[in-house]
C-alpha cells in the first residue's frame, strides 16, 4: 500500500491544495500529517479543515503544542512568536485545545511518525546530523523506518552507512535489511533552497520512498501573508525556501 506523508504545511493553503490534488491524482491510499499545520501563513482554520478531512492520522507540531503551551511558544523567535499570537486569534479555542492534544508519535507495523525527534518528542528537538540521527536509532527498536518532519529539510538516514543524503525529487529504493530516518520534507515553508513544496511517497510494499517536489504560486501564499499583517520575513522566504 501508498501512504503519503505531509508535514510542516503551516498554513500555507496555496501550497497544501496542490499536494493534495496531486496525491489524489495518484490515487495514494492513504495520507498522514506530521504536525505543524498551523502558524506562519494565512490560512489556518482552512488548512485545518482539509488535513483533517483529508488524514485520519495527525501527530502533534511544536506549533500546535504552542497554541496552548507558553513554555513551547517561549522557544519560538520573535517572527514565530508574532505569528503564533495572530494564529491564536484566528483558531476557535476548541481547536486550539485539540490541536495541543494530538498524539507525539505514531506507529504502524515496521514504520512509525514523529514530529522532531523520536528520543524525546515532548521536546521538539531538531535532528539534523549524522550524530543526532544514530542516538534516535536506539529509541524505535520496534521499527524499520522512522519518519520525521520539523526541519523541512528533506533528509534520509541509513543506520548502515551512518550518512546523512539530501532527498532529490525521484524514487529510492530502500534495503530491506537496513533501517532509517527519513525526513519528509516540507508542503508550507520548504528550508533548502528550493521554493517547490515537497511531501513524501512511501510504498510499504515494495520497500520505496519517492519524494514529491511541485511548483505552486507561492506569491499568492506570500502576498495574503503581508495583508494579514503578518512579518515580512515570512513572505519573503517562500519565494526563496529558506
Ligand atoms: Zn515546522
Amino acid at each position: 500500500m501508498r501512504h503519503a506523508l505531509i508535514s510542516d504545511i503551516h498554513a500555507n493553503l496555496e501550497a497544501l491544495e496542490v499536494a493534495l490534488n496531486d496525491i489524489r491524482a495518484k490515487s495514494i491510499e492513504r495520507i498522514y500529517c506530521l504536525g505543524d499545520v498551523v502558524n506562519y501563513g494565512a490560512n489556518p482554520n482552512e488548512c485545518l479543515k482539509l488535513v483533517r478531512d483529508a488524514a485520519p492520522v495527525i501527530i502533534r507540531g511544536n506549533h500546535e503544542a504552542a497554541l496552548v503551551s507558553e513554555e513551547i511558544a517561549s522557544t519560538f523567535n520573535p517572527y514565530a512568536r508574532d505569528a503564533l499570537e495572530w494564529t491564536r486569534e484566528q483558531l476557535p479555542e476548541e481547536d486550539r485545545r485539540s490541536l495541543s492534544r494530538l498524539p507525539l508519535t505514531y506507529a504502524q507495523g515496521e514504520w512509525m511518525l514523529v514530529h522532531g525527534t523520536v528520543e524525546q518528542p515532548e521536546n521538539f528537538d531538531y535532528l539534523f546530523d549524522a550524530a543526532d540521527a544514530s542516538r534516535n536509532f536506539r529509541h524505535f527498536s520496534g521499527c524499520r523506518i522512522c519518519f520525521f518532519g520539523h526541519t523541512h529539510v528533506p533528509l534520509l538516514f541509513s543506520e548502515k552507512n551512518r550518512q546523512a543524503f539530501h532527498l532529490s525529487p525521484g524514487k529510492v529504493e530502500l534495503a530491506r535489511e537496513d533501517r532509517y530516518i527519513i525526513n519528509v520534507g516540507s508542503v508550507g515553508q520548504p528550508r533548502d533552497l528550493d521554493p517547490r513544496l515537497g511531501y513524501m511517497i512511501f510504498d510499504d510494499e515494495d520497500f520505496s520512498i519517492e519524494f514529491v517536489r511541485l511548483f505552486y504560486d507561492y506569491k499568492v501564499a506570500a502576498r495574503k501573508i503581508l495583508k494579514m499583517g503578518l512579518p515580512s520575513f515570512l513572505a519573503d522566504r517562500l519565494g526563496v525556501g529558506r
